[in-house]
């Protein structure tokens, strides 16, 4: 089961009109009785269409319903004659100062400053600062690194140091380790291949000593050459853990401290241990490079760049891949390696126009290989009547998979399946071939992998079993069904679920890698996150592993000595299985990735992403567009805006980036950080297994009646600062008592020290501490928190419906584009039946078995007619309306509604001077207009929160005023 469906949330097969998964099959209730049989949407329609298909049918009475159900607007009189006189003095004051009334569109630019060329941008404070500042008399040139550094006294130092080194016991030791890696043979080789050639692809098998030898090949040689100083090697890591240890592991090598100027050293996010600068290697996350590109161009400081890991195409290393393939030309004294595992260096051989490779062979041990059918027939295994299905009934995983591709894969399963059987007939006993018949594909079999292990721990040879499944239901499922069988429960089994929502991930980060693994069971699925560009929208489900998954899990069984590993499927899903994964660029939203392009000056987005080793859509390149476009990051020349320019310039993507910058204008900084910083890393909750429910609670406890989950991580976030303040203990417990993890906690903290940075290098504030007075008047406001979190998530947003029947109600969500949508349930809002307002902002929406939203906010129609889209006055029958983005409707009187709205003006233009020309507000100069609009807008969320109108829930006629 699920963690969606033991919260009832699960996939409702069977649901009225079949397609419960959808979500829609119960989409209206209000007055259902009165509609008799339900017509059902023709079979054809999906996604989009379907959603219209039922909206159309919604039908007037509901639309009535609607209407009366809106929320009322309110201001009370003295609000409404302050308002009005404040608009009058700003605008007579606007009058003398500007020659153009204000905009009446977004607050970032008019439409016509939409059009125009960009504005000329005030350049901040370049405050990431760069770990190569220069401090002492060296001159270089542009490019030619070598030349230009060579510095003789240093060479002869760094000489006499190395050599010095031959007499170091722990030196000596470590190096008769060093020379049993198999790279070590190769060493040479690998030395004359870098020397003769700019770019090389090394591969070889994990643990043959690429990360850790290769780049020591490469100092060394130039130190015994007398040419150390002309040699600065940064070695790519694409996680930060990694890049810690192996810079820990190499300095341990070369019997010298990490970091401290010695010769080896790492640089990740918030954290480093810099090594010297020349005659030095250091390893560093991708991202710090990318960083290092706004500032410097041409990576000047770097004689050799070795691009570790690739073969995981993750996001940033592709797009460095391709950067630095560009800067090849401009830097022909640049050395750069490339370095993956052993099956696609072809493909990296050929980004890089044929560049040669060197594969280094590997010292692992034979691994036997098993597949489903011959594990049925290892433990004799018949699957449970539950599992069968006659063939003709079975679900394939078609129509659930984002990719046309793999639906093809299944078409071809299907029409091969009847002859695979047939030829298994005879080779396998009878039982097994019917055990492969009835395989239900959809599903890794965890009763299947329990009798397995009991197989293998009573047959076979002792060592550690290691099964790979995907995600933390099954994973927790598994244990369940484990610690259920008697056998397990003696000391000789240690049973350790591993998963990153699971606190063991935390505790025991060092241990993970089990080096006595003998056993792999490879369940054959992955959890894969896609993107919908249809739709737009994020995807996760569970995908067969490609063949480089497989292989990988395999590797793990031949690490200490002969290992096996079982795969869960069959020899002719094994024949239709995915050489590798796609590659992350194409599986992802692009929005963050077109503002590193524009930052770091790499020309037309289209024609950049072009240059990738595989391009993605056309069409998620021009959402992504759209999408800054709309948030006035990007202008219609696709070029910075003002406020894209900060935006691309904070580490986080673009909605959290405004979150931050409008944190900082309105002075709630602290709280706003700590929200921006769990969702742009990760909430700080973990799940122990078999304590969801506590855990459950806990949250919601924190969440202290706020309807919101970024509060509540805040709330958490608060306790953990003060649980501090008495001591490691008190920290421990209170971390402990609510399901917190201190690294996360910890994490957190780092980087709101960092968006502060950021924040006062561009100007915004004055202080690059979070907690500074300053930056923090109002931060003790919930409800302007609230308004400013939906000022960075806007459009994200979701509507609240709520249906009481007899003693019971009901929430239903909807989006604009979506239609009907579920609250995740490790929300704190998932079974919330009293909100003060009926609209949510979210930040993560993700269709897993339906379309959930992640993490919400109740926010308040203010917030959203003042932090949201444009807005507009109309009229609907007899009702005055004031709507944002024509979606978000509430009731309000003609005269208020042109209040708020000449208020939002006001403060469009007022923000859209803050983002070019950032200061901090000054709030004792109350006289000041920006003050004066400011001040009022905070006062109307604060003191005028409106309500639903009277007629709409008589159950709670209190509670909504
Ligand atoms: P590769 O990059 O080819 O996977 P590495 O260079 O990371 O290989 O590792 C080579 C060998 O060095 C490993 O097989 C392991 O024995 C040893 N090693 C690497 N990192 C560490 C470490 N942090 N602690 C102890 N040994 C390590
Ligand atoms: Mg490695």
């Amino acid at each position: 089961m699920s963690y969606e469906q033991r919260k009832g949330w699960g996939r409702g097969r069977g649901g009225r009109g079949g397609r419960g998964g959808r979500g829609f099959s119960s989409h209206h209730e209000g007055g259902s009785s009165s509609e008799g049989a339900r017509e059902r949407p023709p079979p054809h329609l999906r996604g989009r269409a379907l959603g219209m298909w039922y909206a159309r049918r919604q039908g007037p009475k509901s639309k009535e319903r609607e209407r009366l159900e809106r929320a009322v607007v309110r201001m009370d009189e003295s609000r409404e004659q302050q308002i009005t006189r404040l608009l009058n003095s700003v605008q007579a004051e606007s009058k003398d100062v500007k020659q153009e009334p204000c905009s009446e569109s977004s607050w970032w630019a008019t439409e016509n400053e939409r059009n125009a060329a960009p504005p000329d941008i005030k350049l901040p404070v370049d405050i990431v600062k760069d770990a190569w500042d220069d401090d002492d008399d060296e001159k270089f040139s542009e490019s030619a690194y070598g030349l230009s550094r060579v510095n003789a006294s240093l060479d002869r130092r760094l000489k006499e140091e190395l050599q010095d080194k031959t007499t170091d016991y722990r030196y000596l030791e470590m190096q008769r380790f060093r020379e049993k890696l198999p790279s070590y043979s190769m060493k040479e080789e690998i030395i004359k291949m870098v020397e003769r050639n700019q770019v090389t692809v090394i591969s070889g098998e994990t643990g043959c000593g690429k990360t850790t030898q290769v780049t020591q090949f490469i100092l060394d040689d130039y130190i015994n050459r007398g040419k150390g100083s002309a040699c600065h090697i940064v070695c790519t890591q694409p996680r930060r853990i990694s890049a810690i240890s192996v810079a820990e592991r190499v300095a341990a090598e070369r019997a010298e401290p990490c970091g401290e100027g010695h010769s080896t050293g790492y640089q990740i996010r918030l954290q480093c241990q810099l090594p010297r600068k020349q005659g030095s290697i250091l390893y560093c996350t991708t991202g710090i490079v990318l960083q290092w590109l706004q500032s410097d161009h041409q990576l000047t400081s770097v004689s050799h760049i070795v691009l570790d890991e690739v073969h995981e195409r993750n996001l940033q290393s592709d797009m460095l891949m391709a950067v630095v393939k560009d800067l090849l030309k401009c830097r022909p004294d640049l050395k750069v390696m490339l370095m993956s595992a052993t099956l696609n260096a072809e493909k990296f051989s050929q980004y890089f126009e044929g560049c040669p490779m060197l594969h280094i062979p590997g010292l692992t041990f034979p691994v036997k290989e098993y597949l489903l059918e011959d594990v049925y027939e290892m433990v004799k295994f018949s699957p449970k009547d539950s599992d069968c299905r006659p063939r003709t009934n079975r679900r394939f995983m078609q129509g659930r998979t984002t990719r046309p591709e793999k639906a093809e894969k299944e078409e071809i399963y299907r029409e091969r399946f009847p002859g695979y059987l047939r030829q298994l007939q005879g080779q396998y006993s009878e039982s097994t071939v019917r055990a492969v018949e009835y395989t239900d594909d959809e599903k890794v079999n965890l009763e299947l992998i329990v009798e397995l292990i009991r197989h293998i721990v009573l047959k076979r040879e002792d060592g550690a079993i290691l099964v790979f499944l995907p995600g933390w239901d099954t994973i927790s499922t598994l244990n369940d069904l484990l610690m259920a069988q008697v056998m397990f429960k003696s000391d000789r089994f240690i049973i350790i679920p591993l998963h990153s929502l699971m606190p063991t991930v935390n505790q025991t980060q060092e241990c993970i890698t089990i080096d006595d693994v003998v056993h792999v069971i490879d369940g054959g699925k992955l959890k894969e996150t896609n993107y919908d560009t249809q739709n737009n929208i994020r995807t996760m489900t569970a995908e067969w592993v490609s063949h480089a998954n497989a292989k990988q899990r395999k590797g793990r069984a031949g690490r200490v000595k002969p290992g096996y590993c079982y795969h869960l499927y069959n020899k002719l899903r094994e024949s239709l299985l995915d050489d590798y994964q796609l590659p992350e660029i194409v599986r992802t939203p692009l929005e963050e990735l077109c503002l590193h392009i524009k930052i770091l000056n790499l020309g037309g987005i289209a024609t950049f992403l072009s240059k990738v080793m595989d391009p993605p859509l056309r069409a998620a390149i021009i959402l992504a567009i759209t999408h800054l476009m709309e948030m006035n990051a990007l202008d219609r020349h696709e070029e910075l805006t003002p406020l894209g320019f900060h935006l691309a310039r904070l580490p986080v993507e673009p909605h959290i980036g405004k979150m931050i910058l409008f944190g900082a204008l309105f002075c709630c900084l602290d709280p706003v950080l700590t929200v921006a910083a769990s969702l742009s890393f990760k909430d700080p909750f973990v799940i122990p297994l078999g304590k969801e429910k506590l855990a459950d609670m806990k949250r919601k406890e924190l969440s202290q009646n706020t309807k919101s989950d970024h509060l509540t991580a805040l709330n958490a976030f608060q306790g953990w600062e003060s649980a501090k303040k008495w001591g490691p203990r008190a920290e421990r417990e209170y971390c402990w008592d609510h399901f917190l993890s201190s690294n996360t906690l910890k994490m957190l903290g780092d980087m709101k020290g960092q968006f502060a940075e950021h924040l006062l290098g561009a100007g915004f504030v004055s202080s690059s501490s979070p907690k500074d007075p300053k930056s923090n008047i109002n931060s003790g406001n919930e409800k302007l928190i609230k308004a400013v979190l939906c000022a960075g998530l806007y459009p994200k947003v979701a509507k609240i419906r709520m249906n009481h029947k007899k003693n019971k109600t009901s929430v239903k969500v909807y989006t604009k584009a979506d239609g009907k949508v579920s609250i995740h349930p490790k929300s704190v809002n998932v079974e919330e039946t009293e909100f003060h307002h009926h609209w949510l902002v979210y930040h993560l929406k993700m269709k897993t078995s339906s379309i959930f939203l992640y993490d919400c906010t109740e926010v308040s129609p203010y917030s959203l007619l003042f932090f949201g889209g444009d807005i507009s006055i109309q009229k609907d029958q007899d009702q005055d309306t004031i709507a944002v983005d024509e979606w978000i409707v509430f009731q309000s009187p003609a005269r208020i509604a042109h209040l708020v709205k000449n208020l939002k003006t006001e403060l469009d233009s007022l923000l859209k001077e803050k983002i070019e020309n950032p200061q901090p507000v000054d709030w004792n100069d109350t006289k000041s207009r920006d003050c004066a609009v400011l001040l009022a807008i905070i006062d109307l969320i604060t003191t005028q929160e409106s309500g639903q109108a009277k007629n709409f829930n008589p159950s709670f006629p209190g509670r909504l005023f």
